[in-house]
């Protein structure tokens, strides 16, 4: 058992901005002694961070971070040590690849529709002939000067209400959690603070979470603030749920904390990674 890990990060195969291998190097260099690559809706950063992994001497915690469509909104699970034997997942990465494309030209035509031309073009560019997400939009249009940052991208175009923003059906939850324990992993509910909820809705959300065979509650996550923290605790406490934490890095222009840089779990909550120790694996 490591004392520092990370369990939620970005590469290039999705809207991170290191490749796998520097993700793993900065990893590292940041004391980071446990580390997971989650990238959204894709498995295709995992063998060459594994390897570099492997090299630099990091546990190694293969994931995924899918996207879910919940009660009309969108949330994120996290997959964690997955095996290599994951047939029904990549089944459904393929499909959900397959909104995310279609959504990548939507959001190219209503950006054009706002006057603002090529924004297709350019996210598609940035990401590299790979997965299109919002973030590629985000800084395509930052770099045209059209905002400040990416954050203002989204509060002006890419948020549910705004121009920019294209409506659809991601994986369910209950198929979600499905996939990543048919892969052999365990399904974490991400940066549950950020949705949103009331806090009605939210243990509404985890109740069933928890019912369909989730595992963990990120407690720790790099965007909640001290308060969510301590609120993610207790909840995981009351429904019996693992806690997880991760900086969600996806490069070290984002607002979110550094890689490694993440506090401790509060008292009285279970490690996720105290259950691989009895399994000895991941990590
Ligand atoms: P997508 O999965 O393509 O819909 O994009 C979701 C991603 O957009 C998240 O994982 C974040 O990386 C990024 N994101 C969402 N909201 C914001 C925001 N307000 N500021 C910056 N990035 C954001
Ligand atoms: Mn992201
Ligand atoms: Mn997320
Ligand atoms: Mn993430």
């Amino acid at each position: 058992m490591f004392r520092r890990y990370d369990l939620h990060t970005h590469s290039t195969a999705s809207d991170g901005t290191l490749s796998p291998a520097q993700l793993v190097e900065r990893a590292r260099a940041a004391g980071v002694e446990g580390l997971a690559l989650t990238d959204h809706d894709t498995t295709d950063g995992l063998t060459e961070a594994a390897a570099a992994a492997h090299e630099a001497g990091l546990g190694w915690v293969p994931g995924i971070e899918l996207s879910v469509t919940w009660n009309e909104g969108t949330l994120h699970v996290v997959g964690l040590g997955l095996k290599a034997e994951r047939t029904a997942l990549e089944a459904g990465l393929v499909e959900l690849r397959r909104f995310r494309d279609w959504r990548a030209g939507e959001i190219g035509r209503c950006l054009a529709r706002e006057g603002i031309p090529g924004a297709f073009e350019g996210a598609r560019a940035l990401s590299q002939g790979r997965l299109i997400g919002r973030l590629h939009f985000a800084r395509y249009l930052v770099a045209q000067g059209l905002a400040r940052d990416e954050r203002q991208v989204f509060q002006h175009y890419l948020t549910p209400g705004k121009p920019g923003y294209v409506p659809g059906q991601w994986a369910s939850l209950n198929d979600a959690v499905g996939w990543i324990r048919a892969a052999g992993g365990q399904a974490v509910l991400a940066h549950p603070a950020r949705y949103a909820l009331t806090h009605g809705r939210l243990r509404h959300l985890i109740g069933e979470f928890r019912e369909i065979g989730g595992e963990a509650l990120e407690v720790i996550s790099g965007s909640h603030n001290p308060q969510d923290i301590d609120k993610m605790a207790l909840l995981a406490r009351e429904f019996r749920l693992l806690a997880s934490i991760g900086s969600d890095f996806h490069g070290s222009h984002t607002p979110w904390l550094a890689l490694g840089r993440l506090p401790t779990l509060p008292k009285g909550c279970e490690p996720l990674w105290q259950t691989w120790i009895k399994t000895g694996e991941p990590a």
